[in-house]
């Protein structure tokens, strides 16, 4: 799992402020200095480790804190917050529109995991909501990616919407117009990727974003890549305002950077996050809880 670098080195920076009974400014600027190694070692973005490092050191040298009966549970009380904070404070999940179809526009690069968690998300709403989702195919230039999407709806038991290798924007307002005349209450439509980000990609995404106007633009990038996925994640908030981020592969051995840099780098909130390979590996993301699991 994610973080475990991570976890090790904040919780042996908090052993040593633990075993004193008093801390000075020192005590705290030192583990601080430990604390941003740890945070650059997870590739975590140099701006954003300097912005955290300043805010807590600020709060933690303060000398209510220091002279605090319980000292270093009080530092590590600040930087549980300032973490919660940084990954976003309170969870951000996707609003049911007042009048369905709730339409959620799925982008991402090629194997970013966009396909499988456009499914597993749809899958999400159909249990956790009893929503009546319909997955609709506009990644047109892969037939790969159309049976793909095909397989996994069936393993969930939703829908597919597809008309080949047609235009995506009309396939997306087809596969819409489908939605509504149907009773199908959400709508997820899987768009292309590409390898890397390119102005083709961007403009086809621009189009379907102008002509169907989504509720919502959820953005799919793969934790494994590290600060790659919050540069990617900044060029597409950039083009297209995407409303947050499914992070997924949570569960591989990312050293946990991207998830801790792209809120603070984007302004986007992480929503989901992508936790294995099978269909119901997702879940909605808690900072809180994520900040409680890196600090071991
Ligand atoms: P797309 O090209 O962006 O549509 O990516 P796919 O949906 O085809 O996913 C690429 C690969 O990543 C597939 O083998 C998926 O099974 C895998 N994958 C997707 N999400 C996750 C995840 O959360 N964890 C893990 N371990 N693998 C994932």
């Amino acid at each position: 799992m994610a973080f475990e670098g991570l976890t090790e080195k904040i919780s042996s920076a908090f052993k040593k402020l633990r075993g004193q009974t008093r801390l000075t400014e020192a005590d705290v600027k030192d583990a601080m200095r430990e604390i941003r190694l740890a945070l650059l070692e997870a590739d975590v973005n140099f701006k954003v480790t300097k912005d955290f490092i300043k805010a807590v050191t600020e709060q933690a040298t303060d000398a209510e804190i220091l002279e605090s009966l319980s000292p270093a549970q009080q530092v590590i009380k600040i930087v549980n917050d300032e973490l919660i904070k940084l990954l976003g404070g309170k969870g951000a999940r996707i609003t049911i529109a007042p009048n369905p179809p709730t339409i959620v526009m799925m982008a991402g690069l090629q194997g970013s995991g966009k396909t499988t968690n456009a499914a597993k998300l749809a899958g999400l709403f159909k249990k956790q909501q009893q929503r009546r989702p319909l997955l609709v195919a506009c990644d047109v230039y892969r037939p790969a990616a159309i049976d793909q999407l095909k397989v996994v709806g069936r393993q969930l038991d939703i829908p597919v919407f597809e008309m080949g290798q047609g235009d995506p924007v009309e396939i997306a307002k087809q596969g819409i117009a489908h939605a509504r005349k149907n009773g199908y209450d959400m709508v997820f439509l899987d768009t292309a990727g590409r390898l890397h980000i390119d102005e083709a990609l961007m403009d086809e995404l621009k189009n379907i974003k102008a002509e169907v106007k989504p509720h919502e633009i959820l953005l799919v990038v793969d934790a494994m890549t590290g600060q790659d996925a919050v540069n990617v994640a900044k060029v597409f908030d950039e083009a297209l305002d995407i409303s947050g981020v499914l992070m997924s592969k949570m569960d591989g051995d990312a050293r946990g950077g991207a998830a801790l840099s792209v809120k603070a780098v984007t302004g986007k909130p992480i929503m989901y996050i992508g936790t294995g390979e099978k269909l119901d590996n997702i879940e909605p993301f808690h900072p809180d809880r994520m900040a409680s699991r890196i600090l071991g």
